[in-house]
């Protein structure tokens, strides 16, 4: 009897535990981050092991910070800025140090913010000197009465405030000197613009959106653009709506790909606007939304966290860098589609 009463005792702990291991983790406040580096035609086979572990060693690194940012209480818009910082100050992505090169051989950065409780948001496009371009986004969007700012005044609004500068030169990398000189080969032999090579020749844009504990979305993305880009183009991520949108209400989503079906799609702004009027989860409303641009004849992916902490990394290229973290601290690193 004493048997079966010890068993029955134990059979109750063990049924109790786990119930109030849910419960605890329900009233734990949730947050998370998730990040991209870009989408394209990323295979193992053009990899090499060195070179993969690198990528994922920044990938950790930046969301590490982020997290940690978000686990002591911080903001989604500090986690979102400091996330992408060490993104952009890494050679490899496609933003900051290592940024791609235009027609002219110097690099031209475009990046943006938005904040997703007071839907505030700031963006610059077409900056040389800005060491750190998310930071003037946000500075834009906090110190500006603009939304907005380009080229030269771009760069002399960073000045004005202290932000730090750099010469050109700080940007520009062997790898993407080499990219250029491939490219212009390419367009002199009379390769079309929509060339599979062309399309590929600017992988690594960042982004980042998170979720604080108060409940806020932030949502950021930083670019150089496109190789051998001519006429100061602009691609979708410095514009609101189309490679970056928070709304506390729906979700926030950063965007990489060809920035010019990116743009027609008005792919950040769609997806939420999916999720918000129709209900849509955001992983259904991300692929709805990237086979609009995939019908277009476009390419790319996307980052979206809800309010609720849901996270979708969706992206129709061979594969994309992309990491994401929980409130429990669970962390994800991913490149290739298959993983
Ligand atoms: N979307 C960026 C642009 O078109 C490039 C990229 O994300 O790869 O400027």
């Amino acid at each position: 009897m004493r048997k079966i009463i010890l068993f029955l005792a134990l059979a109750f702990i063990q049924c109790e535990q786990p119930s109030k291991k849910t419960e605890q983790q329900n009233n734990e406040p949730s947050f998370g981050i998730v990040i991209h580096g870009g989408a394209g035609t990323i295979l193992k086979k053009n990899m090499t092991p060195e070179l993969e572990k690198e990528y994922r060693a920044v990938l950790a690194q930046a969301i590490e910070v982020g997290h940690a940012i978000l686990k002591e209480g911080g903001s989604s818009q500090e986690a979102v800025e400091k996330t992408i910082h060490v993104m952009e100050n890494s050679p490899l992505f496609n933003a900051g140090k290592g940024a791609v090169l235009t027609a002219e051989g110097y690099a031209s950065l475009d990046a943006s913010f938005m904040d997703g409780k007071s839907l505030n948001a700031g963006a610059i496009s077409g900056v040389r000197h800005i060491k750190n371009p998310i930071t003037t986004a946000i500075a834009v969007m906090e110190q500006s009465p603009h939304v907005m700012l380009s080229g030269k005044g771009a760069d002399d609004f960073a000045i004005s405030l202290g932000l730090d500068t750099v010469p050109n030169n700080y940007f520009i990398t062997e790898r993407r000197k080499n990219a250029l000189k491939r490219v212009q080969e390419k367009e002199a032999a009379k390769v079309s613009f929509y060339d599979p090579f062309i399309r590929d020749s600017k992988f690594g844009t960042v982004g980042c959106v998170a979720l604080d504990q108060a409940g806020n979305l932030a949502a950021g993305t930083s670019t150089g653009g496109m190789t051998n880009k001519k006429w100061d183009r602009i691609g979708d991520a410095p514009i609101i709506g189309a490679g970056t949108y928070a709304n506390n209400t729906s979700c926030g989503v950063s965007a990489t790909g060809w920035g010019e079906f990116f743009i027609r799609s008005v792919v950040a702004h769609d997806i939420a606007a999916l999720v918000e009027y129709k209900g849509m989860d955001i992983t259904s409303a991300a692929k709805t939304v990237l086979q609009k641009v995939a019908d277009l004849g476009g390419d790319g992916g996307v980052i979206v966290l809800d309010r609720e902490g849901n996270v979708a990394m969706e992206f129709n290229t061979a594969g994309m860098y992309r990491a994401h973290m929980d409130a429990q601290g669970n962390q994800n690193i991913m490149i290739y589609k298959d993983e």
